[in-house]
């Protein structure tokens, strides 16, 4: 199988297995524990709280372990509310493609009271800097947006919106859940407050993600309890932590040259599709993208036929998000961007991993090739 569904979720690595599997077998007592077996599974979550942190560029201190991104993104969120409200900001304002969770949160949040507004992104997907400043007054407590969106891999420009948010007295939450382990981004130079994390995204667990508070910043807890500093309470998920730990490790040690592999391996799956195929689109072809994000069409031609006959063929890939396939409801990212459904419907996402091969990528175009062809010819009907 050649798996280029990466942006839904990676296989775990070779050294998270081994360090998750040695931390179940002997660091398995409660890190909360006074006793000497607590106490040496305190210093394994330090010692991984330290080495996550080299990755996302914060301090140990600055991370609250949560169980994914999802929960990050609300903690997040509702915490941000709460500081907000002890000096009556109320609003809270994020892009219109933001992930399906935080979206339906702001969508709850909204029916019980709170004002919501949604930034518009344009054609490539890209959050209006121009709409945003006019939505981000004196009344927003937070401006939450996504670093790189997780169906087209288009970067989105959180330096500007740091500036816009700070001026207004609002904090920034960025999701970078699709920024780590796959770009140089780091928590420390981005301007942000809060920053989410997820392990599963580079090579990690599932079930294990973090939210980065800035120092100094109070983030109310969403489970109470006294474990992360009062921040998150709960036994923590220490395997999962160590597997993140790992993960962030080897991240860090070949992001330079997994980058380069992996922006290779991009060009070359659109360059190739693009010869061996008529009426190839591109989202975000001309602004910066995710280098291993290729979120494409054949003119309308729909994603569903396209997918399983590829997965035959022996490529895996997805029509947008994981978190919305398997409905039937057109991606929410490609309509805000201005596609109408039948485009929408027709997008695939191919999602790169570091060990995705040059002739992976070779047979994938000719599995394209193959398969698309044959539907592209207009049918007996339609050629009238
Ligand atoms: N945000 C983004 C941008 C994502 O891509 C995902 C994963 N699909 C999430 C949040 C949710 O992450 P988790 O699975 O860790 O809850």
């Amino acid at each position: 199988m050649i798996y280029l569904d990466h942006n839904a979720t990676t296989r775990p690595a070779a050294e998270v297995l081994e360090e998750m599997t040695e931390c179940l077998q002997q660091a398995w007592a409660n890190p909360s524990s006074m006793h000497e077996p607590g106490q040496a599974a305190r210093r394994v979550l330090s010692d991984a709280r330290a080495r996550v942190a080299q990755l996302v560029g914060c301090r140990g201190a600055e991370l609250v372990f949560t169980s994914g991104a999802t929960e990050a993104n609300h903690m997040a969120v509702l915490g941000a509310l709460a500081v907000g409200a002890t000096t009556g900001r109320r609003r809270l304002v994020l892009s219109a493609v933001e992930h399906p969770g935080l979206l339906a949160l702001a969508q709850r949040l909204q029916a019980e009271g709170t004002p919501v507004d949604l930034i518009p992104v344009d054609g490539d997907g890209r959050v209006s800097i121009a709409a945003a400043s006019r939505l981000i007054g004196p009344d927003v407590a937070l401006v939450s947006m996504m670093g790189a969106n997780n169906e087209t891999g288009v970067l989105m420009p959180v330096g500007e919106l740091a500036e816009l948010a700070h001026r207004a007295g609002a904090l920034l939450h960025v999701d970078a859940t699709q920024l780590l382990g796959k770009t140089a981004h780091r928590f420390d130079d981005s301007g942000a407050d809060l920053w989410s994390v997820s392990a599963h995204k580079l090579h990690g667990p599932k079930g294990t993600g973090a939210l980065v508070v800035r120092k100094g910043l109070e983030c109310p807890a969403l489970l109470s309890g006294r474990q992360e500093r009062h921040r998150r309470g709960g036994t923590e998920n220490l395997p999962g932590i160590v597997g993140f730990a790992a993960a962030a490790e080897r991240a860090a040690r070949t992001l330079a040259a997994d980058v380069a592999g992996l922006q290779a391996r991009q060009a070359r799956l659109e360059a190739g599709l693009r010869a061996a195929l008529p009426g190839v689109h591109i989202y975000g072809e001309g602004v910066a993208r995710l280098p291993n994000t290729s979120c494409l069409r054949f003119g309308t031609l729909d994603a569903e036929p396209v997918l399983s006959r590829l997965e035959r063929a022996g490529v895996v890939a997805s029509s947008g998000a994981a978190c919305t396939a398997g409905g039937t409801q057109p991606s929410h990212v490609l309509l805000a961007m201005g596609e109408g459904a039948a485009q929408a419907k027709a997008a695939i996402r191919f999602s790169l991993g570091r060990d995705t091969t040059d002739d992976e990528i070779e047979q994938t175009i000719a599995a394209a090739r193959r398969v698309i062809a044959p539907l592209l010819q207009p049918t007996p009907a339609s050629a009238e």
